[in-house]
C-alpha cells in the first residue's frame, strides 16, 4: 500500500466516530496520492501524519444563563490545526450540529484553503453546539462572553485569529471581541469580521460570495464562456449565498433560487435580493417569508429539492453534505455545467465523483470560497498598519487573489496531467506550500 493510503487508513482508525473529518481527509489524501508518493521526502519527514494531526485541540465548558434564569452548558472547541505558514486562522461556528468531527474537518480544509490565498495564515477552526436560533440578544451576548472567557487565553493576533462562520456574524464577533478586550486590556487584531467602527474591514461581509463569483467568472472566461444570461441556483441565504447571488446578478446571471434549512424559494423572474436582505439580514427571518413580498415566487419545504431546479450553474452556499450523488445526477441531467462551492464541503464524495465524470467544471470550497478568509487576511494587514483601505481597493485585491487561485489550481491540475480537475489542482497547490514550510522548519 502507498504511503498516502497507509496514513489515511491509520488516521481513520485512530480517530473513530469522526465521519466528516474522515470524509475531508479521504477526499484530500486520495487526490494527493500520486503527487505525494512521487516525492519520498514527504514520507521521510512524516508530513502527512503531521498534517492530519492538529497541533492542538482545546475543548471547554461554556456555561451561560438564559432569560428565565436557567443555567445551560454547551461545548466549546478550538482546533489549532497547522501554523506552518502563519498564525492559526479560521472561523467560529455556532450550530447544534457542531462536534469535534465537524470542527476538525473544517480546520483541516482551512489549512489548505488559507495556503491557497497566498497570504501568511495557518489553519484553525472553532465553535460550539450552541443554537443561536430563537435566542434573545442578551442570551447571545451572555453566551459569547462565556465562550471568550475561556478562549481568550489560547488566541492572539500572532497566535490564532478566529472569525465568523455559520451562526457567527458581525454581531457575535462584536460580543466576542468586546469580552476579549476587556480581559486582556489590549486592542489587537485578534478577531476578523469585526464591525467597521472598531477595526473591521470593508468588503469582508461580501468577500466570500463575491470571491466565489470572481473565481467562477474567470474559470468560465478561460473556457470561452460567461455568467451572462445563465440561470444560477444558489443554496443557503446567509452572507455567502446573498453576496454570491448579488455578484452573479451584477455579471448578468439570472439567480432563480435560494434556501434555508427548512426549504427553498423559486422565483422564475429572478430573485429580488433587496427582499432577501430585508428578511435575512435585518429581520433575521426565514426564507419562506419571501413569498409574502413576491407573488410569483414559490416556496417548497425541504432544502434538498433546490437541486431539482433546472440551471446552468449551481453554487452550494449552505452547509456540509447538502448536495449528494442523486442531486448531482439531477443537476447534470438538467444541463448544469459549472459548480463552485461557497460552503465548506457541501458536496458528498459521490456528488464530486458524478461532477468529475460528467466533465462539470467543479471547484471545491477550499479554493472557491477562500475569498472570505483572504479578506480576513487583509483585515489583519490593515489593523497591523493601523489603517483602513477603501471598498474599491479591497474588492480589487480580492478579485486579484481569486484569479490567482484559479490560475494556480488550473495550472497545477494541468501539470499533473489532469486538466480541469480542480479538486486535484486545489489539493496539490494548497498542500505544496504548507509541506514545503514544514520540511524547512524541521520535525515540530
Ligand atoms: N469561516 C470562513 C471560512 O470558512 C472564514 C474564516 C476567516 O475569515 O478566518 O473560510
Amino acid at each position: 500500500m502507498s504511503y498516502t493510503m497507509k496514513v489515511l487508513e491509520k488516521v481513520i482508525q485512530q480517530n473513530p466516530n469522526e465521519p466528516e473529518f474522515h470524509q475531508a481527509i479521504t477526499e484530500t489524501l486520495t487526490s494527493l496520492q500520486p503527487f505525494v508518493d512521487a516525492h519520498p521526502e514527504y514520507e521521510r519527514a512524516g508530513i502527512l501524519e503531521r498534517l492530519c494531526e492538529p497541533e492542538r485541540v482545546i475543548i471547554f465548558r461554556v456555561p451561560w444563563v438564559d432569560d428565565s434564569g436557567k443555567v445551560h452548558v454547551n461545548k466549546g472547541y478550538r482546533v489549532q490545526f497547522n501554523s506552518a505558514i502563519g498564525p492559526y486562522k479560521g472561523g467560529i461556528r455556532f450550530h447544534p450540529s457542531v462536534s469535534l468531527s465537524i470542527i476538525k474537518f473544517l480546520g483541516f480544509e482551512q489549512v489548505l484553503k488559507n495556503s491557497l490565498t497566498g497570504l501568511p495564515m495557518g489553519g484553525g477552526k472553532g465553535g460550539s453546539n450552541f443554537d443561536p436560533k430563537g435566542k434573545s440578544e442578551r442570551e447571545i451576548m451572555a453566551f459569547c462572553q462565556s465562550f471568550m472567557t475561556e478562549l481568550y487565553r489560547h488566541i492572539g493576533a500572532d497566535t490564532d485569529v478566529p472569525a465568523g462562520d455559520i451562526g457567527v456574524g458581525e454581531r457575535e464577533v462584536g460580543f466576542l471581541y468586546g469580552q476579549y478586550k476587556r480581559i486582556v486590556n489590549s486592542f489587537t487584531s485578534v478577531l476578523t469580521g469585526k464591525g467597521i467602527s472598531y477595526g473591521g474591514s470593508l468588503t469582508r461581509t461580501e468577500a466570500t460570495g463575491y470571491g466565489l463569483v470572481y473565481l467562477l467568472d474567470e474559470m468560465l472566461r478561460q473556457h470561452g464562456n460567461s455568467i451572462e444570461n445563465k440561470t444560477v441556483v444558489v443554496s443557503g441565504s446567509g452572507n455567502v449565498a446573498i453576496f454570491a447571488a448579488e455578484k452573479a446578478q451584477q455579471l448578468g446571471g439570472k439567480v432563480v433560487a435560494l434556501s434555508d434549512s427548512n426549504g427553498f424559494i423559486y422565483d422564475p423572474e429572478g430573485i429580488d435580493l433587496s427582499v432577501v436582505k430585508e428578511i435575512k439580514l435585518i429581520k433575521r427571518g426565514r426564507i419562506y417569508e419571501y413569498t409574502d413580498y413576491r407573488k410569483k415566487a414559490v416556496y417548497t419545504e425541504g432544502s434538498r429539492g433546490i437541486w431539482g431546479i433546472k440551471c446552468d450553474i449551481a453554487l452550494p452556499c449552505a452547509t456540509q453534505n447538502e448536495l449528494n450523488g442523486d442531486d448531482a445526477r439531477e443537476l447534470v441531467k438538467n444541463g448544469c455545467f459549472a459548480v463552485c462551492e461557497g460552503a465548506n464541503m457541501p458536496s458528498t464524495s459521490e456528488a464530486i465523483k458524478v461532477f468529475l465524470e460528467n466533465k462539470v467544471l467543479f471547484v471545491p470550497g477550499k479554493a472557491a470560497n477562500a475569498g472570505g478568509v483572504a479578506v480576513s487576511g487583509l483585515e489583519m494587514s490593515q489593523n497591523a498598519m493601523r489603517t483602513a483601505w477603501t471598498f474599491e481597493k479591497i474588492d480589487r485585491k480580492l478579485k486579484e487573489i481569486m484569479i490567482n487561485i484559479y490560475n494556480n489550481i488550473a495550472n497545477v491540475a494541468k501539470e499533473v496531467g489532469q486538466e480541469d480537475n480542480f479538486v486535484v489542482g486545489a489539493n496539490i497547490a494548497g498542500f505544496k506550500k504548507v509541506a514545503d514550510a514544514m520540511l524547512r522548519q524541521g520535525i515540530v
